[in-house]
């Protein structure tokens, strides 16, 4: 027991040099460890680059059997802006993972932890925890706010008073990844992509039915003549519902105004978020294709 602790502490330390260029993504410490000794370290690069576990497997050039990775915060098992942590692990085909903290971000929470336990990893939570915890209070707490849930919204028109919101959301590459250039946009680009939404309004916006914080759009755009619906909400809100229930009521509104039948929704091959929604909302694939250079699915609204 003492040797875990011993090792997470260097993960701990090692997730320090994190920051800031890490950010907003968590400062994460790994450590590799062969017949008790650390044999490489790796921390979260910054967004787009390695996370820390796919850091430390790439310094490390030894056989990666009978290994054990210390990560201070639980691998992750979604693909997003780089492919799955918990994948990584699996397929270098490490033996243990010893973990201090499960992430709270509900894309992962706990599900990284189940995908390695599912790959025959044996897993150990909570070693260090609440030092570990201290450290990385900030996005603990940040992950820890949004508990919005998809009844708790509504749909409204576009309003100036969303433009802040409106141009975080624009900036934020894990929004953008599946959205329009499929990069972030700057200032200007989003100030510009925000008075063409004001003055030619098309989708709604999701907001907090109770404060009426903005929380994205849902709706119908048309694009070169076609009508594409479509959604996109800031990532502080995902995973709690937010998307099949704006997805429900937009087709509720938009079901006496247009012909759905007509409308199409693209989603790209590796969004799994957007294909469960479209799997909840039982729309039917209709064929495969390519939109800006993704691979995906274009579905039909509609049973
Ligand atoms: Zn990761």
């Amino acid at each position: 027991m003492a040797l875990h602790e011993a090792f997470m502490a260097l993960a701990l330390s090692e997730s320090q040099k994190a920051l800031p260029h890490c950010l907003p993504n968590p400062p994460v410490g790994c450590v590799l460890v062969k017949d008790d000794v650390a044999v490489s370290t790796g921390h979260t690069r910054a967004p787009g680059r390695y996370h820390a576990e796919a850091d430390a497997l790439a310094n490390y050039a030894g056989s990666f059997s009978d290994l054990t990775a210390y990560v201070t915060l639980e691998p992750c098992s979604f693909h997003g802006r780089t492919p799955s942590c918990a994948d990584a692990l699996i397929n270098k085909g490490i033996n243990r993972v010893i973990v201090a903290l499960i992430d709270p971000d509900p894309r992962n929470n706990g599900q990284g932890v189940e995908k390695l336990r599912r790959a025959g990893i044996q897993v150990i939570q909570g070693i260090c925890e609440e030092e570990v915890s201290r450290f990385l209070g900030p996005y603990l707490r940040k992950k820890q706010q949004t508990k919005l849930t998809g009844a708790q919204i509504k749909l409204r028109g576009l309003n100036q008073r969303d433009k802040p919101a409106v141009l975080s959301m624009l900036a934020d590459p894990e929004v953008m990844r599946f959205l329009g250039p499929r990069r972030a946009l700057s200032d200007d680009e989003g100030a510009a992509w925000f008075n063409d939404a004001l003055q030619g309004p098309s989708r709604f916006v999701i907001s907090d039915a109770t404060s009426d914080e903005f929380i994205g759009f849902c709706g119908i755009k048309e694009i070169n003549g076609i009508l594409d619906f479509g959604y996109f909400i800031r990532s502080e809100f995902w995973g709690n519902g937010i998307a099949t229930r704006a997805c429900e009521l937009a087709v509720e509104k938009l079901a006496h105004e247009v012909d759905l039948a007509t409308a199409q929704v693209f989603i790209a091959d590796d969004n799994e978020a957007s294909k469960r929604v479209a799997e909840k909302m039982g729309w039917q694939v209709v064929r495969g294709s390519t939109k800006d250079g993704e691979f995906g699915h274009y579905y039909r609204i509609g049973k």
